[in-house]
This record gives structure tokens, sequence and C-alpha cells, in this order.
């Protein structure tokens, strides 16, 4: 099979010796004669797998076993806009958004429903195309969120905010994808189908003393205390899924762990900004702060509008996917998540720079 470049923004591009390693436990895990869509989840074979998963996790970030918990959990991203206030937010008590974009808007539209909410900052008055700075957070908010990367705007926190309340991120986007100090974050989650694997599991990661505060009294299957206590194996997990983060996680390592990762997503993103700079007549680069911008996804238009069809089937020409903006803003979107290769970055800078010369 020929590969094509995938600059899809989720679920995205995933490393071909993940999939090939993948395909082959689909028929055979641990020459048990089972796969690993067969095993049992409370099985020898599974259970390596479940923990190894997340043993790795916290090593990549830095994160000791004894202070973190880290949960597998399934509803996706969404869910977590839900789940994080039904566990740490009451009536009468409030917690702090920052609103950077699309995500932030409808994880701020979940915690109303339990309890008050301030948008301490927010970069709506501009179409979410930059990062607030300066923001002062309340020492009495239960919780002060922020969306690490803007998956659909193109913006990303270059500098994780102070704050004297609990910091907990939607890092769905740019998790795994550089080097930052996640002991800043009481919890964090990220839907995994960016940069650490499929569709179908969220990671949570929470700080164990900031998980003794959540609510008890809650749905079970609801409760951060539920999958901490079982080690997410309180039901049935999606094995699947969490099988190729572990596969995806032992890349990271091999590939020298965040900080090489970090350095290859600079190289990649620096190529195509570099491109799209080069014609301000041609391109206009959705945020123009160079220190607010994705290093995962680069949002642009065409000045000429009209010219947008031809630059979309042009790609598909060249074998690229996937760079048709998000459906609310429009223009034209590359992710360019771990898995991505420098060689697409390169190939879509020269399509950005052909294009130029096309009438
Ligand atoms: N937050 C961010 C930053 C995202 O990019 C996405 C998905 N693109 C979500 C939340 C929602 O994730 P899910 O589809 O897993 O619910």
């Amino acid at each position: 099979m020929q590969r094509i470049y995938n600059f899809s923004a989720g679920p995205g591009a995933l490393p071909l010796p993940v999939l090939e390693e993948a395909s082959r436990a689909v028929l055979e895990i641990n020459n048990s004669g089972m796969s690993i869509l067969e095993v049992s989840h409370r099985g020898k074979d599974y259970e390596a797998v479940h923990y190894d998963a997340m043993q790795r996790l916290l090593r990549i970030l830095g994160l000791s076993a004894d202070e973190y918990s880290v949960m597998f959990v399934g509803g996706g991203a969404s869910l977590q806009f839900a789940m994080l206030p039904m566990n740490f937010l009451q009536t009468g008590q409030s917690a702090d958004y920052v609103n950077t974009g699309e995500w932030g808007t409808k994880a701020i539209k979940e915690a109303k429903r339990f309890g008050t909410v301030n948008v301490t900052a927010s970069s709506e008055d501009k179409s979410f195309s930059y990062i607030p700075k300066n923001i002062t957070f309340s020492p009495n908010a239960q919780y002060a969120h922020i969306t690490t990367n803007n998956t659909i705007e193109g913006t990303e926190w270059s500098d994780i905010p102070q704050s004297d309340a609990p910091l907990v991120a939607d890092v769905s986007s740019d998790f795994m994808a550089r080097t930052l100090d996640y002991s800043r974050f009481s919890l964090f989650y990220a839907g995994a189908q960016k940069n650490a694997g499929p569709a179908g599991v969220t990671i949570v990661v929470a700080r164990k003393s900031y998980l003794e505060q959540a609510s008890d009294d809650i749905p079970s299957m609801l409760s951060y205390k539920t999958f901490a206590k079982a080690d997410s194996l309180y039901n049935t997990p999606p094995v699947f899924p969490i099988y190729v983060v572990g596969l995806v996680l032992k890349w990271i390592e091999e590939q020298g762990g965040l900080m090489v990762v970090e350095a290859n997503n600079r190289a990649k993103a620096s190529l195509v900004y570099d491109a799209l700079d080069a014609f301000p007549d041609v391109y206009e680069p959705a945020v123009t702060d160079k220190g607010d911008r994705s290093l995962m996804n680069i949002t642009f238009r065409l000045r000429d509008t009209d010219r947008e069809k031809a630059f979309l089937s042009g790609s598909q020409e060249r074998q690229m996917d996937g760079l048709k903006g998000h459906r609310s803003v429009g223009g034209f979107r590359a992710s360019v998540y771990n898995a991505f290769p420098i060689e697409g970055c390169h190939a879509l800078a020269q399509y950005l720079h052909d294009f130029v010369e096309q009438k």
C-alpha cells in the first residue's frame, strides 16, 4: 500500500510500525492462539498491556506513579467537559475557564450545568486567533481550565499560566507532542486520536491528592474515583485502543522521548509556516502572533477565496488528504501530529510555493 500524506485533524496519522504491530496483534497476541480483540481484559496478556501503557505514559511525561493516576475512559474528550465539573464543581461553587476556541466553548457550556463558570479570559473577540495573556485566576475557584492547543483555530499556549486554583487542561491535540511541565496540572485529559492512538479511549491523568476532593455522590461510571481505584478496570475498558496507545507510547520512547518529538514537530511546523509567510499576498495564516501558533494544527486561508477549490484538488493530486479547514471556520488546516512525516511538510511547502505560480 502506498501511504499518502494524511493531514487529518483527528483521527490522524499513526506511525507505520505501530499499525504493522497492531495488525499482527489483531491475529494473535503473545503466541496465545488468540487475537488482542479476543483475550479477556482480566487475563495476563491484556493486563500486561494495560499496566505497561499506564507506566510508560507517566514515565514519558516525567510524572511519578505515587503522585498521579492514569485513567482510561470512554466517551471522548467531550465527555470530560461534563465529567470534570460533575466531579469537582457543585452548585454554589465556581470554576474559572479561559475560552480559546470552540472546544473551550463546549467545555464551558457543560460546566454551567453544575456550578458557576467565570470566563476569566477569552479570545472570542478576534475569532479565537490568539491566546490571552496576563490572566489572573481566582484563588477560590474549584479549578481553572485551559485548552492547551486549539485544534480548530490553530493556536497553542506556549507557556502554562500561573494559577493558585488547581489547574486543569484539555490537552487533546498537543498531548505527547512537546515537553510541558505536566506537574503544573492537577488534572489533564486528552482524546487519544491525535498524537496518542486511535479514537475510543480518552486519557485522564490526575494528581491523587486532587482526586480525593472529587464528589462521591455521582454515578460510578462518571466518577474519577471509580476509575482511579480500579485502575480503569472497573468495567471492560476499550481494550484495543489502549493496546494501540501503548504501542504509540513505545514508539515515542524509541524516538527519544518528548524532547526529540518536539524538535521534530518544530521543524515540521516551520516548513509550512515559513512557506505561508513567504507569500502574504496569497496566503493568510489564521494566527498572526507567531508565539501563539500551533505546532500541530496550521490554519490558513487563501486571500482569493475563489481559488480554494483549485487549491484543494491540486493538493489531492499530490497525494495530500485532509487539508480542508474545520466546517465551522472554513479555509485550510494542515494537522501535522507526531506521526506525520517531515516529508509531508516538505511536500506541502513545495505545493504552497508552486500554487503561487499557477494561474
Ligand atoms: N478538545 C479538543 C482540543 C479537541 O481537539 C477535540 C476533538 N477534536 C475534543 C476536545 C473533542 O474530542 P472527542 O471527539 O474525543 O470528544
